[in-house]
Parts: structure tokens; C-alpha cells; sequence
């Protein structure tokens, strides 16, 4: 038989993904795994309600496939009371997905022929171009503007109409508040591009934390999916739990190509109990968003940064006369992991998750002290 290679030829040229290597950095500290501060992936320090780990423990249904009917209302419930929003969502508006880098895949699936084009405006969340990738899409990206990491919409309009070489532009994914700029996008502007002639995402990964949801344009507008997750303002980055709001047309093609059991049983039952004790996770997150802004002050007397205005639960920083790395390995020395870039058009950045109280003010310190080196 013949060597078995992918079919797939663009596979050679993707990496797989690196997560940060924790071992290594707590070896480089000189302290223990546990004891790293992680200010990297954009998690809740607070990790999730107490709720989730008695409901675990006590679910006695982990021997048959889950059944997610509760789970579907009870996140259409708590989609519509998010930040104010009056519309009552049904449930048939909403989809569950692995996470939601799992619905990101589905979407291109389902909405994307491979030649196809989808727009992303980078810096952004690196999932839309590795799922156009490996879905065999193209990608257009048209770059915020320099400086204030702005969403050009003008430029992206421009794009659309004119087409890609070979590609249709059949999806936008837009992201607000956005990541890595932590910008979130005007609802106006968010209404504009959504006359283009394409479906445009609208990624709310964290919305929780600042920014006006587009959920209310929903009703007029079939060509909007809004995207969620639970991975940050309910501390459930481990249990992968992800979900789209979208017209109820749409959500019936998606649940035709949805995994029947993608989101696991565990899952599930955490969701259920985080959204049974809301007062004590958005108190967390209230407490993150009063942080952000302390946070922020203190970034902005730190030399050699540049804090940019965030709404969600990290700060972009722009790194001024020296190197970013230098930073981060600074840091790294210290036993704190941030998140540098490997696009060189952000190479001067460096993206700081909010931590707790005295894990913000451990990297305030530890800034100080490179300040010094
Ligand atoms: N969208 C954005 C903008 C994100 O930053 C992330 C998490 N890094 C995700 C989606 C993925 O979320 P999940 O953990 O639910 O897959």
C-alpha cells in the first residue's frame, strides 16, 4: 500500500496548536507548577460557582447520553437577561457547541465551500483563520488601524465588494469585545456591515465583562450569529461550553451538522448550576471588571507600557522602548505568564489577563522590579 498522507493538502503547512508550556515555565521560575501566576489564556481566576463541583458530584446521570433540552432553555433565559437585553429568546435560537471554537468550525462548515472566502480583521482571535484552514477556506483579513487597534469598516466593505482572487467572501467574523484589542464594536457599525451580503459572527466571548451585545439586531437580521462561551465569565474553560444565538432557520441547518452529543454530560450539569447561582459569578465578574480598572491605572505608570482601553477581562499593552520579549521573559523569571504575539505585526504587544486582587498586584510589582533591571 501507498504512504497514507491527508488529503487535505494545506495539513503539512499548519502547526499544531502550542498551549503554554507550564512545566517549563515553572522550571524557568524556580517554583512549583501551581504556584505560576497565569495572567496568559483569558481564564476566571475565580474559577467557577461552588454550585458547579456539589452538582457534580451528586448528578447521577453520567451513564446515559445527556439530554440537552434544559440546558437550551435555560441559556435562551439567560442569553435574553444578559446586560439588559428585554427580548425573551427561544430557545430554538440557540445551538450548543464544544466550546465555542467548536461552533466556529461549525459555521464554516456550514456555511463556507472550501474556495471560499471568510473576512477576519486582525489582529483577532486566531481560531477564524485556523478553521477556515482547515475547512480548506480562504481568508481575507483587513487589519484594524494602527494605533487604537480600530475596526475599519470602510476597509472591509471594500474588501467584500471586490472579492478575493478565486473566493467569495461568505462570512465576517467580527469579535466585541474584541481580542487581543479588548475595543468593543459599536452597535452602529455592527449594523452597517451587517447590510453586506454576507453571515456576519459576532464573537461575545466577552461580552460579560463590557461592550453592548448585538443580541437585540437579531430579530432583524438573519445574516447575524452572535457567539458565546462560558470558557470566561463562568470559569468553565475546562468543561468546554459554547453556544450561538442565530435565527431559528439557521439553527435548524446547524443542528443537522451538530455532533448529537458534542457537549458532555459534566458540561451540562455545570452550566445548569453556574446559571442557578448568577449572583455569585457576576459578583466575580464585577469584582474582575473594578480590577480591570486598577489594573489599568497601574499598567499606565509602568515606563515602558502603553495600557489600551479594555472592555473585556484582559488589557492589550503596547510595549515602548524595549522589546515585548524582554517583558515576558522578565515576567516569566518572576513566575507570571502573560501572552505575547507571534504576528510581527504585534510584536510590540503584550496581553495581560485581569487576575485577582493580590495576582494583579504581584505583576505590578514584578514590573516594577524589570523597571529596575
Ligand atoms: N472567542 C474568543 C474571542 C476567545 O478569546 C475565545 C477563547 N480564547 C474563544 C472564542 C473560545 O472559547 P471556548 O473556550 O468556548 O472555545
Amino acid at each position: 500500500m501507498s504512504k497514507v498522507e491527508p488529503r487535505h493538502p494545506y495539513v503539512k503547512k499548519l502547526e499544531p496548536y502550542q498551549p503554554p508550556d507550564l512545566e517549563a515555565a515553572a522550571d524557568r521560575a524556580g517554583v512549583e507548577k501551581d504556584a505560576l501566576i497565569r495572567l496568559v489564556a483569558n481564564e476566571n481566576p475565580f474559577g467557577p460557582s461552588p454550585r458547579v463541583a456539589e452538582a457534580l458530584a451528586g448528578f447521577d446521570g453520567y451513564h446515559v447520553h445527556p439530554d440537552y433540552g434544559s440546558l437550551r432553555e435555560a441559556v435562551a433565559r439567560y442569553a435574553a437577561v444578559t446586560r439588559g437585553q428585554a427580548l425573551p429568546e427561544p430557545a430554538e435560537r440557540v445551538v450548543l457547541s464544544n466550546g465555542a471554537d467548536e461552533m466556529i468550525d461549525l459555521l464554516i462548515r456550514l456555511f463556507v465551500e472550501p474556495g471560499e472566502a471568510i473576512v477576519i480583521a486582525p489582529p483577532t482571535f486566531s481560531m477564524y483563520r485556523f478553521s477556515a484552514r482547515v475547512n480548506r477556506c480562504r481568508v481575507l483579513a483587513v487589519p484594524r488601524r494602527d494605533g487604537d487597534l480600530s475596526l475599519d469598516a470602510a476597509a472591509i466593505e471594500r474588501r467584500v465588494e471586490a472579492g478575493g482572487e478565486g473566493g467569495q467572501a461568505r462570512m465576517l467574523f467580527l469579535v466585541s469585545p474584541g481580542n487581543p484589542s479588548g475595543r468593543a464594536i459599536p452597535l452602529d457599525v455592527i449594523e452597517r456591515l451587517l447590510e453586506l451580503p454576507l453571515l456576519v459572527v459576532v464573537d461575545e466571548a466577552y461580552i460579560e465583562f463590557g461592550g453592548e451585545s448585538a443580541l437585540k439586531l437579531l430579530p432583524d437580521h438573519e445574516n447575524l450569529v452572535i457567539l458565546r462561551t462560558f470558557s470566561k465569565w463562568a470559569g468553565l474553560a475546562g468543561l468546554r461550553l459554547g453556544y450561538a444565538l442565530l435565527a431559528p432557520r439557521l439553527a435548524r441547518y446547524l443542528e443537522r451538522i451538530r455532533p448529537p452529543y458534542n457537549v458532555n454530560a459534566a458540561a451540562m450539569v455545570a452550566a445548569l448550576a453556574t446559571l442557578d447561582d448568577l449572583q455569585t459569578v457576576q459578583a466575580n465578574v464585577a469584582c474582575l471588571v473594578e480590577e480591570r480598572g486598577r489594573l489599568g491605572e497601574a499598567l499606565g505608570q509602568i515606563p515602558f507600557l502603553h495600557p489600551l482601553p479594555s472592555q473585556a477581562n484582559f488589557i492589550l499593552c503596547r510595549v515602548i522602548d524595549r522589546d515585548a520579549q524582554t517583558v515576558v521573559d522578565g515576567l516569566l523569571d518572576r513566575g507570571i505568564l502573560v501572552r505575547d504575539f507571534s504576528d510581527p505585526a504585534m510584536a510590540s504587544y503584550v496581553r495581560i489577563t485581569v487576575g485577582r486582587p493580590e495576582q494583579n498586584d504581584a505583576l505590578v510589582e514584578a514590573l516594577k522590579d524589570i523597571d529596575c533591571d
